[in-house]
């Protein structure tokens, strides 16, 4: 048996919206990653089990390797389609709001969110949820938000409805938010779920395969690239820094999602505590950080930043050149020295 995370009377308030509306919007935040999609996705497949009208929006488009995900050709891309995502978020009786926990997280798709006259349900899995919903399911200590979808259909009492669909895209989101359940999942509850998932007729074989063996080449010769080139790093703070500008990434043929995943691989090499990969983007330079052990990189990122995100994986953005996001990074260094020598590898439960 499962343990019980969330609250008795969230899941009666989350049940009573579900059986009054009919039409449903999904939204989740930018540049979603796998446990975004997956989240979305597996709660599209439940609703639409349970013969509700269903939407999801995500604002912007996503890495190739997911999209061989059920339901994924049904998604509305927010800055593709602008006024089919206004009409849909408009129309929405009820709105989830999935893996984030803050509207700024949703870029152009906040105003829409914000005005709707809908009733809201975040379930997110980020500290410190804003309260803009009705009804907020918030479990920072739960590796994935779609685990807690999961959770939520069970504890609705909903099993039978959590068809293979939902079920492969709620496998990928734990997966993916657990790099292949190598950090955050030593809650025995994972690996129950995981049965549960496996009962329902997944081929966990084949998502891993479908997720992490479908990258381009050029995402090979990249990744050859910035580590043999591009990586430094700081023994004197346990960290390494990769960088990639936009004209390395024309270089290499870049593709949206090429270099997701590449931030965690210097945590492979000993005594590193912290990983940080800056990026330029089309108008923003984009900040990663993963850590070991208790380093914060939440609260990094947050106050040098302004970002956010977990323990262990955070992100957050500057505005203007990468050599003075970098030189930021580097400053910021030394007022962390002791977390960072403190770190040790020891994971959180
Ligand atoms: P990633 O490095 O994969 O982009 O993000 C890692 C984690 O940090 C994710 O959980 C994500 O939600 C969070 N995160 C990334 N970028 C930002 C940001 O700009 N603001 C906030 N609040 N969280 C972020
Ligand atoms: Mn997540």
């Amino acid at each position: 048996m499962l343990n019980k995370i969330i609250a008795e009377s969230n899941i009666q308030k989350a049940k009573k919206f579900i059986d009054k509306y009919d039409k449903m919007v999904i939204v989740t935040h930018i540049s979603p990653d796998g446990d975004a999609i997956g989240s979305s996705l597996a709660l599209y497949h439940f609703l639409l089990e349970l013969g509700k009208l269903v939407n999801v929006v995500v604002p912007n488009d996503f890495a190739g390797f997911l999209k061989w995900m059920p339901g994924v050709k049904d998604l509305i891309i927010g800055n593709k389609n602008e006024t089919l995502t206004a009409e849909t978020i408009e129309s929405a009786e009820l709105l989830f709001c999935l893996d984030f926990n803050t509207l700024s997280r949703i870029d152009q798709l906040a105003p829409f969110v914000s005005k709707s006259t809908a009733k809201k349900i975040m379930i997110d899995h980020h500290p410190y949820p804003d309260n803009f919903c009705n009804l907020t399911i918030s479990h920072p200590e739960i590796s994935s938000t779609s685990e807690l979808i999961f959770r939520f259909i069970c504890r609705m009492g909903m099993f039978e409805s959590l068809n293979i669909s939902c079920a492969e895209c709620i496998y990928t989101g734990m997966m993916t938010d657990t790099g292949a359940f190598t950090y955050n999942s030593n809650s025995p509850a994972i690996y129950y779920i995981i049965s549960e998932l496996l009962n329902k007729g997944i081929d966990k074989d084949a998502i891993y395969s479908k997720v992490y063996n479908n990258y381009t080449s050029g995402r090979i010769r990249l990744q050859g690239y910035v580590f043999y080139e591009k990586m430094q790093i700081f023994k004197e703070y346990k960290t390494a820094l990769i960088t990639l500008t936009i004209n390395e990434q024309n270089r290499f043929q870049y593709t949206k999602g090429d270099a997701e995943g590449f931030v965690n691989i210097p945590l492979s090499i000993e005594n590193v505590v912290l990983s940080a990969f800056i990026r330029e983007d089309e108008n923003v330079i984009r900040i990663s950080l993963r850590s070991k052990g208790q380093f914060p990189c939440n609260e990094f990122a947050s106050s040098i930043f302004g970002g956010g995100g977990h323990l262990n994986a955070a992100g957050g953005e500057f505005y203007g050149k990468l050599e003075e996001a970098v030189a930021l990074f580097e400053k910021s260094l030394p007022a962390y020295k002791e977390q960072l020598l403190l770190s040790g590898s020891k994971q959180k439960k």
